[in-house]
Order: structure tokens, then C-alpha cells, then sequence
């Protein structure tokens, strides 16, 4: 809960107001695995909030170590589904691909998660419980901490917005983990009902997919062009400041013989004409039943060496974890999903 809400809680509860500050120090700072350990609180308002609310972490259930260190967590969410985490630490930094949805509704051609179809929003708990977990697990291991947070598993941010900007106020607030935004990237395909909030209401980095510069390709690797088209959503970051701290990024997943051309590479030019940006290029790695190729390096490198001399900064994305199943659209939990279909939801409320 933001503090806000827990200050809610507090009037319902006939509580007084500066509780639920205490309430969050307890939980966001100490944090602790029971309301009986908020001593600063009488007796009878823990018994209160007891009677109502649960704190803690749900651990996962299961990790997968890749041999070049990537981490895949399986997480439980409240309504007895499950969501992948994935570490990946590089040198001195770590970074946490946090997922937001059970599955995802966006039905990308060259992506797993995409063909498990949607199951459910998580909660702002879920999405926490990923970050707070994988870090103390990681501190317990000796593991480096966290230095970055990506909103890159699986879901759509923008379709679960409400609890995705409620987990960033969170962990960005004083109250909360207080992160720097700077720290956070949220990857979009794009949503008309929803882009500009993420950019007006928060403050974190944007990294949108691309995929083709083309319109009539992206509709079909991208079923939400038809809702916002790339032009759509390029002019819309125009009307921003792009040029100081906050980063906006164009992700590019290339794919053998369908995106890799240098047209593709000259009509990027010219969409991206004007902004201050930057291209990512990620390596696509073979999804069952989909018909596209992967891309050979070289032909990565050549699309970089081109971008690059024609002054839009592009990198390739090292990829990571692919022996387990830990690469960029290689998440999905279909199998576990169906096999829970019948869990019973939890009744519990979380603070
Ligand atoms: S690429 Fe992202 S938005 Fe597209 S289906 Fe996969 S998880 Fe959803």
C-alpha cells in the first residue's frame, strides 16, 4: 500500500494519522514478517490490523541458474497462479526483469509469453514481492544487489498501469524503498489509454518496442499497432524532454531476413528523426510454431554500424539466460497456469 492508502486504513481504523507512517517504516524499511512486530503500535491497534491484514513476502518456488549466472525465480501470485522473475547480474550491477501480468494479452508474434494468452493482472504485492524477495535471497547468497529494475517480464505494463505505477511510487517514495527513478525502466509496446500517464505520472526511463519500422510489418509482429501506431507513439515522446536525465530507448528484435535490412535500417532514420534516443537491438531466440529466423551477429553488427554512423546511439543487447528459458520472450508459465486453473483464491488481504 502507499502511504496514502495505509493512512486510509488508519481513519477507517480510528488510528491516528502518523500510524501509518510507522506502519510503513515497519514494512518498507525494518521489514518485517508480522504486524506483532510493529512495537511502536498499541496492542490493540496490531490486534486490529491483524484481524485484517497480513505483511510478508511469498518466497518463490522455484530457481533455475543459468551457467552464464542469470537467475529465473518461479513466484506464486494471490490468486494461486505463478510469474517468472529473472536475475541478471553483470559485474558489479544487477538487474531484475520483473514481470506484471499472469501471461499477456498482446499476442506478439515472436513471443512466448504472448501465446499463453492473458491470465490475470498482478498485484502491487506480487510485483514487490519479486523485487524484495530476489534481493534478500541475493544477499543471503552473497549475490551483488540489485542495481536496476526493468519492467520487461512477462505482461504488458500499460495494461496493468494502475499496479505497475503503484509499485514504482513504492519504491521510489521516501516512505517506500526510495529508489532513484533513474534505477527503473518500463518497456511498452505502446497504449493510447495509457502512454502518456507513464510519462506524465512517472519518472522512470521508457524503453518502447519497435520491432519495424514499417507499419504495415509491425501490425503484423504486433497486433497493438492497430491501437497506436509507431508514428502515433513517436510523436507523442516528441512533445517530452528527452535530453537530460530521463532515457527514452527503442527496442529492436531482429529477426532473419524480415527486419534486418538497411531500408529497415533508413526508414528507423527517419521515424526516429528529431528525437533524442536510443536503439537496442536484441538478439531473437527460436519460439516453438513461430515462423521467423534468428539473425546472425554480423548482420546485428552492420545494422549497429549503420544506426550508429548516422547518429542514433544503438547497441546490442547481450543476451542472457537462454538455457533456461531466461532470454528476452522466452517467459511463460502456460503449463503451471493450466495445472492451477482450479486453485481457489487467497481471501487474506495484504498491506
Ligand atoms: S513481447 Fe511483451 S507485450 Fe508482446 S506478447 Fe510478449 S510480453 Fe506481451
Amino acid at each position: 500500500m502507499t502511504l496514502e492508502e495505509l493512512q486510509d486504513v488508519c481513519l477507517q481504523l480510528s488510528m491516528p494519522k502518523f500510524t501509518a507512517k510507522q506502519i510503513a517504516q515497519w514494512m518498507y524499511d525494518k521489514h518485517v514478517h508480522s504486524i506483532d512486530e510493529m512495537t511502536n503500535l498499541s496492542k490493540a491497534n496490531r490486534e486490529k490490523l491483524d484481524s485484517l491484514f497480513c505483511v510478508g513476502s511469498a518466497a518463490p518456488i522455484e530457481t533455475n541458474r543459468s551457467k552464464d549466472g542469470t537467475m529465473k525465480y518461479l513466484f506464486p501470485t494471490e490468486d494461486g497462479q505463478f510469474v517468472e522473475t529473472v536475475y541478471i547480474p553483470d559485474s558489479d550491477r544487477a538487474t531484475l526483469c520483473v514481470s506484471c501480468q499472469v501471461g499477456c494479452k498482446m499476442n506478439c508474434q515472436f513471443c512466448q509469453t504472448g501465446k499463453q494468452g492473458w491470465h490475470g493482472n498482478l498485484t502491487v504485492r506480487d510485483i514487490l514481492n519479486q523485487i524484495y524477495t530476489v534481493n534478500q535471497l541475493g544477499a543471503e547468497e552473497g549475490l551483488t544487489p540489485l542495481s536496476n529494475i526493468v519492467y520487461m517480464g512477462q505482461g504488458e505494463p500499460l495494461d496493468n498501469f494502475d499496479n505497475v505505477l503503484k509499485s514504482i511510487q513504492i519504491l521510489t517514495a521516501d516512505y517506500g524503498w526510495a529508489w532513484s527513478p533513474r534505477r527503473i525502466t518500463v518497456s511498452t509496446v505502446g497504449l493510447k489509454t495509457t502512454m502518456r500517464r507513464l510519462l506524465d505520472e512517472s519518472e522512470c526511463h521508457v524503453a518502447v518496442s519497435l520491432h519495424s519500422p514499417i507499419p504495415e510489418q509491425r501490425l503484423q509482429l504486433m497486433p497493438a499497432e492497430k491501437q497506436f501506431t509507431i508514428s502515433d507513439i513517436v510523436a507523442l515522446l516528441k512533445e517530452y524532454d528527452w535530453s537530460h536525465q530521463r532515457r527514452i530507448t527503442f527496442e529492436y528484435t531482429m529477426f532473419g531476413g524480415t527486419n534486418d535490412s538497411t531500408l529497415h535500417a533508413k526508414e528507423l532514420l527517419k521515424l526516429l528523426q528529431g528525437l533524442d534516443c536510443r536503439v537496442n537491438l536484441i538478439r531473437w531466440h527460436r519460439v516453438p510454431d513461430v515462423p521467423l529466423k534468428e539473425v546472425s551477429m554480423t548482420t546485428m553488427e552492420h545494422f549497429r554500424d549503420y544506426l550508429n554512423n548516422h547518429g542514433i546511439t544503438t547497441t546490442i543487447r547481450a543476451s542472457r539466460g537462454q538455457d533456461i528459458w531466461a532470454a528476452c520472450g522466452l517467459l511463460s508459465t502456460s503449463s503451471r497456469t493450466e495445472r492451477i486453473s482450479e486453485n481457489k483464491k487467497t481471501s487474506s488481504q495484504t498491506l
